[in-house]
C-alpha cells in the first residue's frame, strides 16, 4: 500500500520527553526536504547525519527504525541545496519508484513538514506557535492553545450494479469534465463533519451520479500526503441500475464489467472486485506504453494500493 505500512516505531510515549528527544537527535539520521520534495539517492530515500547548519530548522521525529532514530528536516527554499549523488524529487513520481518502506517514511515526513509550514501561527489568536513533542504538537505561548497535525478523511468508492444475469458484475465509473482522454475513475469526496464513512459514500454518489445505494463495504485505506488526507476505499451496492451525471464534476459515467479501461486510481477497487466475480481484468491495447508500465507497476507491486483520482487531486491541491 503506497504511503502505508511504515516500519517505524513512532515512540509516542517517549517523544514528549525533551531530554530523550535531544539524545535521539544527536545520533539521528535525517531525511532532507526542499520545497516539499524528499531527497532521493537512486530509488531510495537519502538519510544523512545531522549538520550544524541545520540547527534551528524545522525538524520532525519520524520514529525508530530498528533502534535508529530518523528525522525529517525542512531545508530553506533559497538557495537550492545540493548533495553529491542525490537529488530532490517530486513526491508523486517518487512514490511509484520507492520501496514500500521508504515510500511510507517519506509520506509521513511530507505530511508532517507540510503541516508545520502551514500552521506557524495560532488559529485561535494569531500569535507565532512553537513545535513541541518532536513535531507532533504546536503550542501557542500567548493563549496556551495546543494544535495537532490533521488528517482529512476522503472516501473513494466503486458502486457495484446487478447485471442482466442477476450477478453483481457491473460497476459504475465516472469521467471528470476535465478528462480529455476517455479515462474513467472511481468516485471520491471528502467526508464532512457529522458524517460516517457510509453517509459520505451515499451522499457523494447521490450528488455526482444521482444513484441510491444500499450496503457499503470497506476495502482498504491509504495515507495520501497531498497534503494530509486518508483515502478510505469502499464498495457500494447500487439499489438500481439508474444513474444521472451532475455535468459539473462528472460529465459522463459508464457501466462496465471487469474488462475495460479504468484510470489507475480505480484499478485496485476494480481488480479485487473483478477477481471476486471471476471475470478477470485486461489492459486495453489503447493505453499508451508509459501508462501501461505505470499501471502495471501499480498492479504488480502495489496490488492493494488505491490512488487518488484526478478529480480529487485538483481539490486537494487547492488546499495546499
Ligand atoms: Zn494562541
Amino acid at each position: 500500500m503506497a504511503f502505508g505500512g511504515s516500519p517505524l516505531d513512532r515512540a509516542g510515549y517517549h517523544r514528549t520527553d525533551p531530554t530523550w528527544l535531544a539524545n535521539q537527535r544527536s545520533r539521528g539520521l535525517f531525511l532532507p526536504f526542499w520545497k516539499s520534495q524528499p531527497l532521493l539517492r537512486g530509488e531510495a530515500i537519502a538519510l544523512l547525519p545531522g549538520r550544524p547548519a541545520w540547527e534551528g530548522l524545522q525538524a520532525v521525529f519520524l520514529g525508530l527504525d530498528d533502534g535508529q532514530p530518523l528525522f525529517a528536516i525542512d531545508l530553506p527554499d533559497d538557495p537550492e541545496p545540493v548533495f553529491d549523488g542525490a537529488a530532490f524529487q517530486e513526491m508523486r513520481p517518487a512514490a511509484v519508484i520507492l520501496p514500500a518502506r521508504d515510500c511510507a517514511i517519506a509520506g509521513q515526513a511530507k505530511a508532517m513538514l507540510d503541516w508545520h509550514r502551514r500552521h506557524r501561527f495560532c488559529a485561535n489568536c494569531g500569535a507565532a506557535t512553537t513545535a513541541e513533542d518532536g513535531g507532533y504538537r504546536r503550542h501557542c505561548p500567548n493563549c496556551q492553545a495546543d494544535h495537532f497535525p490533521r488528517t482529512d478523511p476522503v472516501v473513494i468508492m466503486l458502486p457495484i450494479l446487478e447485471g442482466k444475469g442477476g450477478l453483481d458484475d457491473h460497476c459504475l465509473l465516472g469521467r471528470n469534465a476535465r478528462f480529455t482522454n476517455g479515462l474513467h475513475s472511481a468516485f471520491a469526496g471528502f467526508i464532512e463533519p457529522g458524517e460516517t464513512v457510509e453517509d459520505a459514500v451515499a451522499r457523494e454518489l447521490e450528488e455526482e451520479a444521482g444513484m441510491k445505494i444500499g450496503a457499503v463495504t470497506y476495502h482498504a485505506s491509504q495515507p495520501w500526503p497531498f497534503p494530509s488526507s486518508l483515502m478510505i476505499g469502499c464498495y457500494a451496492r447500487a439499489l438500481s441500475r439508474d444513474f444521472t451525471v451532475d455535468g459539473t464534476q462528472i460529465s459522463d459515467a459508464n457501466r462496465r464489467t471487469g474488462d475495460g479501461r479504468p484510470q489507475p486510481s480505480a484499478q485496485s477497487l476494480m481488480r479485487r472486485w473483478a477477481m471476486a466475480i471471476g471475470v478477470g481484468m485486461r489492459m486495453s491495447s489503447a493505453i499508451s506504453p508509459a501508462s501501461r508500465a505505470r499501471a502495471s507497476a501499480l498492479l504488480n507491486h502495489r496490488a492493494s494500493a488505491i490512488s487518488v483520482p484526478s478529480t480529487m487531486n485538483s481539490r486537494l491541491s487547492a488546499l495546499a
